[in-house]
């Protein structure tokens, strides 16, 4: 299996080297010349079934054995045997727990595995990288959970000093790893975002220290969320329609590319907060950028959904070029699509609705009401969206995509219960925290990172 960019103009590439290069050269994403399918795999657990996945979208840059073994491997952290649990919630509609994994946020699903690749590519290639990364919370924790046990990775990962969550911080803070390094930036996630970019615009120094990123566009964060779509319908008899709080695009692309694998998906809806560029989109076919408004569903608050790229390119008949042309200008001028491109790729498939902080708070209350179960702001846009759609015949099926103690202050205003952590976690607050501040200066994170990467 090869891989072509999205923008047309990056070198062929195959599975480990789009999995180490992240974004392609020319700034766009990479995506497979073609959409293999996947005959129903219906037994085995969910290793099994992710090493089934993954298998022809490797070729033979990893054989069967050794990726078994890596799925094997990164999903033995998960707390629940069945790694991401199906639980009913009112009749015909279900949750998919996302957030049994270590940092409890459903991106564990695919970093745990992302780190698992890493470590086995380059211990095969005998070299090593310097994953830099900013993150306004789940990401980042995330991040360094799938890798501190890589020897081959070097880790560093900025944060916005005093603006993110005391859980947050501490999930990252805490790691006690001689590769693991976490900076509080004195600024917001914005300078933190930028410092990154800088990092990676400066040519010299991204090679001479082997700069890799892992942010939600690497190619194999979004091959591993493909596993559980296969799982919800061999579990569900489908065709099921699936729910999916989404921010950046990243976890409901994963669901359509299920779908383009033969998965019975019907429909795939979109739940926005009120950051809701791509219910706008689905409503108008116009793409434009707003502002970003801070909301308690913090991890979908984004301005652009990065991953929507993918999908944009299979609509303009994978022409890299006029996908390119659209991308430039979409910053200035915004970006729309024809009619035709609407009616064959989006209206089929996808449906869009958004819930505001009030309805978040309103569903986590009737959630906690009526089913006594307590779900996280993300989890709550999702089930409000899904309860919009809902058609009688059609199971639905909602991700859940954070533990309720993620987030405890929404869960306790909604409902007078502050979710407690789960046991894996329960001393998180007694534990010393690890942390570097730093100004928010080029010059000086770069001698912090150049130190690191020795
Ligand atoms: C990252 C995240 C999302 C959004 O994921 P996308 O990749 O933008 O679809 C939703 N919920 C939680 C809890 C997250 O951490």
């Amino acid at each position: 299996m090869k891989y072509v960019s999205t923008r047309g103009a990056a070198p062929v590439l195959g599975f480990a080297d789009v999995v180490l290069a992240g974004l392609a050269n020319d700034g766009g994403l990479y995506v497979p010349e073609t959409w293999p399918t996947l005959g129903a795999v219906t037994s085995g657990s969910y290793a099994e079934l992710a090493a089934s996945v993954f298998v022809p979208y490797v070729g033979a840059d990893i054989d069967n054995d050794t990726m078994l073994r890596l799925c094997n491997t990164a999903y033995s952290t998960f707390r629940h045997p069945d790694v991401v649990p199906i639980v009913p919630l009112e009749a015909g509609h279900h949750l998919m727990e996302l957030f049994h994994g270590p940092t409890l946020a459903f991106k564990d699903v695919a970093l745990q595995l992302l780190g698992q690749l890493f470590d086995h590519i380059l211990t095969q290639r005998n070299e090593k990288v310097t994953i830099v990364g900013a993150t306004s919370g789940d990401t980042g924790s995330a991040a360094i959970d799938g890798v501190k046990n890589c020897a081959n990775v070097n880790i560093i990962i900025l944060y916005p000093h005093g603006r993110v969550s005391d859980v947050q911080r501490k999930q990252m803070t805490t790691v006690d790893s001689p590769n693991v390094r976490t900076v509080a930036i004195d600024g917001t996630f914005d300078d933190c975002q930028d410092l990154v970019k800088a990092m990676f615009n400066d040519a010299p120094f991204r090679e001479k220290h082997n700069l890799s990123a892992v942010n939600s566009i690497n190619w194999a964060r979004v091959m591993a969320q493909v596993v559980y779509y296969f799982e919800a319908t061999r579990k569900m008899s489908g065709p099921i329609d699936v729910t999916v709080p989404t921010g950046n695009f990243g976890n409901v692309l994963s669901g359509w590319i299920a779908k383009q694998m033969g998965a019975p998906i019907r429909h795939l809806i979109v739940a926005s907060n009120e950051n809701d560029i791509l219910t706008r989109f689905f409503d108008s076919q116009s793409m434009a950028i707003t502002g970003v408004h801070p909301t308690l569903s913090p991890s979908m608050d984004i301005q652009v959904s990065s991953n929507f790229e993918r999908l944009l390119f299979e609509m303009n008949d994978r022409d890299g070029a006029v996908t390119a042309e659209q991308l430039t200008r979409f910053r200035d001028k915004g970006l729309s699509v024809e009619p035709d491109q609407y009616e064959k790729w989006i209206a089929p498939t996808f449906r869009a609705s958004r819930a505001t902080d009030h309805d978040t708070l309103v569903t986590i209350r009737s959630v906690y009401e009526d089913f006594h179960m307590l779900i996280d702001p993300h989890t709550a846009v999702g089930v409000k969206v899904a309860r919009e759609f809902a058609e009688e015949g059609i199971p639905m099926l909602t991700m859940a995509t954070a533990h309720p103690a993620k987030f405890p202050d929404a869960v306790e205003r909604a409902t007078g219960v502050r979710p407690g952590l789960p046991e894996h976690l329960s001393h998180l607050f007694d534990l010393p925290e690890f942390t570097v501040q730093l100004p928010n200066d080029l010059a000086t994170v770069e001698a912090f990172v150049a130190a690191q990467a020795k």
